[in-house]
């Protein structure tokens, strides 16, 4: 039976997973009850299972080949399939009768489905495990949404578990919006920016809002250096090379006729080659520090590395389009014509293994997707629908590379 087929079988059992992990989400790298129920899903099955020490990993390793030649097939190679666990600290209003039972967290960018579609690859893979021509590494990881979980996972030896370096890696990630249901999207190089962190003080000196000349006001130089930060973008980067900064904090002073000592604000710097972002570290720290000395006062900038972009191989983002085609038929995937603006730390696994971030569109029916909310909003709808597919494209995904070699 073709692994769809045998997928869909499965959509029920994924569901209630899926289900069961929305119901009590988790954030950051602590998922102790998340972990609980993906290690109960894989109970049973041939797996190699650890799990993290810095934080609530799962890492399965599945050995392919006959039993009885099951050490050969170590020499086989190993193909790397990521789904994260984490959820968001969003007051979840969707309605659905299997919403968040924690106040204030909310599966709003739909990690429960790629934890149970990874859990539903494991059982589709473990099922045909002596035609399996390699090991499978599924890594389930905690601490996506900000927390570096994959720079952890790695650290901790993750890519190492099945003794091999893997030869390729995927990760699937469902979008509310945008997609169609069932539509696949990836492109070949940059897929996702990478998102770095601008922390700026302007220290000036306090004083009477009427007499500014007998003080510093740190509020006006932050405001210019807020507007040359955006000059700074449209001047000095490539436009076929865009970046994006956005100031998303800014506080200073406390009333209407007091100069404060010191305005502070908050900055994403978004990116997409390592060119630009080595550029952004070295020109918005300088920037900000000029502007501050041109009127006399002091700032202090510092630039902070968070996410990488993440690089799709050439090769394995076309692989996994002619996977998708093949599997469910012309129309179901799609090459992205742009990089979305969002950030993920697959990128630290793809720095280091070829592989490929592959979007899935899991708008509900009836909702129009170009007007459906977006992944991180209160009301995300994630369609079930999207889950046997999802489960059956990370097995397909490996089972083909794996036959390559
Ligand atoms: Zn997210
Ligand atoms: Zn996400």
């Amino acid at each position: 039976m073709p692994v769809r087929d045998e997928a869909a079988k499965l959509a029920g059992e994924i569901a209630e997973l899926r289900h069961a992990i929305h119901r009590e989400p988790e954030i950051g790298l602590d998922l102790p009850k998340t972990q609980r129920k993906v290690l109960d899903a894989l109970d049973g099955l041939p797996l190699e299972i650890s799990t993290g020490k810095a934080l609530s990993s799962v890492t399965a390793v599945l050995r392919g080949g006959p039993a009885h030649s099951r050490a050969q097939a170590q020499a086989g190679p190993v193909v790397l399939l990521r789904g994260d666990m984490d959820a968001l600290p969003v007051a979840e209003e969707t309605g659905l009768p299997y919403a968040s039972a924690v106040p204030g967290v909310m599966h709003a960018c739909g990690h429960d489905l790629h934890t149970a579609m990874l859990a539903g690859a494991a059982r589709l893979l473990s099922a045909r495990q002596a035609d399996l021509p390699g090991t499978v590494i599924f890594m389930f990881q905690p601490g996506e949404e900000g927390h570096g979980g994959a720079r952890h996972m790695i650290r901790e030896g993750m890519l190492d578990a099945a003794g091999r370096r893997p030869v390729a890696a995927y990760a699937l990630h469902v979008s509310s919006s945008k997609l169609a249901c069932g539509v696949f999207a990836t492109r070949p190089g940059p897929m996702l920016a990478a998102a770095d962190r601008i922390t700026v003080t302007v220290h000036g000196r306090g004083g009477h809002a009427s007499q500014p000349h007998r003080a510093a006001d740190p509020i006006a130089v932050a405001c210019e250096i807020v507007l040359a930060l955006q000059t700074l973008v449209t001047r000095k980067f490539d436009v076929f090379d865009p970046v994006v900064i956005t100031v998303g904090s800014f506080h200073a002073g406390t009333t209407d006729n007091v100069i404060p000592d010191e305005a502070r604000f908050l900055a994403t710097a978004r990116s997409y080659s390592a060119a630009s972002r080595a550029a952004l570290a070295d020109l918005v720290p300088r920037l900000v520090r000029d502007i501050a000395s041109a009127y006399g006062l002091t700032a202090d900038a510092d630039y902070a590395a968070e996410y990488p972009v993440t690089v799709n191989h050439a090769g394995e983002a076309a692989f996994a389009l002619a996977t998708v085609e093949e599997v469910f038929g012309p129309g179901r995937g799609e090459r992205a014509q742009h990089p979305i603006t969002g950030s993920e730390d697959f990128s630290f696994v793809l720095e280091q293994v070829p592989g490929a971030f592959v979007f899935l569109g899991a708008c509900p029916p009836g909702l129009d997707p170009e007007t459906a909310p977006t992944n991180h909003s209160a009301v995300a709808l994630f369609d079930d629908a999207a889950l046997a597919d999802g489960a059956a494209l990370y097995a397909e995904l490996a089972l083909r590379r794996l036959a390559q070699g």
